[in-house]
């Protein structure tokens, strides 16, 4: 709550909202969305992103600043399902005006099939946790088909001249992400069915649309360090399901996955967490490709 309580104090030191630009300004919660709204609005949107791509999203602390770029937002793009939960405070604001209107607000996980749906209320908890379902849910490249076109919309319905720009980007989008799948798919195949561990629970989506079996997790739950109790089960599992790595994203915590790694002797496959966050994955094809390439350069490699 630090950072948020000094939001109402700096209010007034923040740019006017009538900052000039032919762009619309569009917000969204992550890089990774980011690059979705970018790749589908080309040079009618100019995207900024709140949560920097070596942060943990789900655990981030919205700045005064943030406060500013969604004030002067047309379109705010958020993950949902509890993901952005830090993002709810902030639309809540009174005052908020252009927000209130229908469309300006847009989660890109409507109308996505959800797994691990539990229905907990994603706005009762401080931080951390999965709320409603598994929000991971871009991680699986077919997911993108719904989410582009819900963006699409939303751009259009903001700006209606840009309906027919916006419709010829995310068919060209469409066009390199359907071959990228096609190779991602290609790439992964001899690993079909390898049993592997995760730091945290993101992998679900990606894991069954490449048929990967994630068995454990080093935390217990999202957010939560594990105790030498769940280390000790968890190998106990490991070794049981002849468990062949552990996927850990290069902004999570190192030393326990580590020490599993070395009593199991396998290896951890370091995987990009986000869009932008380490080098060659400056858009969501490029991190796709990225973190499949590192999990074909273990997985398949150790057959
Ligand atoms: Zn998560």
């Amino acid at each position: 709550m630090g950072a948020l309580a000094t939001v109402g104090v700096r209010a007034a030191e923040l740019p006017p909202a009538n900052v000039c630009t032919s762009r619309m300004r569009v917000v969204a919660a992550t890089s990774d969305l980011a690059s979705l709204v970018d790749s589908v609005g080309g040079d009618l949107v100019q995207v900024r992103t709140m949560a920097p791509p070596m942060a943990d999203p789900e655990s981030f602390e919205p700045r005064a600043s943030d406060l500013a770029l969604i004030a002067n937002a047309a379109l705010v793009v958020r993950v949902g399902l509890g993901y952005d939960h830090w993002l709810e405070k902030l639309l809540d604001r009174p005052g908020r005006g252009f927000l209130s209107a229908p469309g300006s607000v847009v989660d890109a996980s409507s109308g996505i099939p959800l797994l691990e749906v539990v229905g907990r209320n994603p706005f009762a908890q401080d931080n951390h946790g999965h709320g409603i379902a598994n929000p991971h849910y871009w991680l699986d490249p077919a997911n993108v088909e719904t989410m582009t076109a819900t963006i699409a919309e939303a751009i259009a319905s903001v700006s209606s001249l840009a309906r027919e720009t916006v419709l010829e980007n995310r068919q060209r989008f469409l066009k390199q992400l359907r071959l990228k799948m096609h190779a991602w798919a290609h790439l992964l195949a001899p690993c079909r069915g390898a049993a592997v561990l995760a730091y945290h629970n993101s992998w679900p989506y990606f894991a069954r649309r490449f048929r990967l079996n994630v068995v454990g997790f080093i935390e217990p739950r999202e957010g939560v360090t594990p105790s030498v109790a769940h280390l000790a089960s968890l190998l106990t599992q490991a070794r049981r399901t002849e468990v062949r790595a552990i996927l850990q994203t290069t902004n999570e915590p190192k030393q326990f996955s580590e020490t599993v790694a070395a009593r199991l002797g396998i290896p951890l496959i370091h995987l990009a967490p986000a869009v932008g966050s380490v080098p060659e994955t400056e858009d969501y094809l490029r991190l796709m490709d990225y973190n499949v390439s590192a999990l074909a350069r273990v997985l398949v490699a150790k057959r």
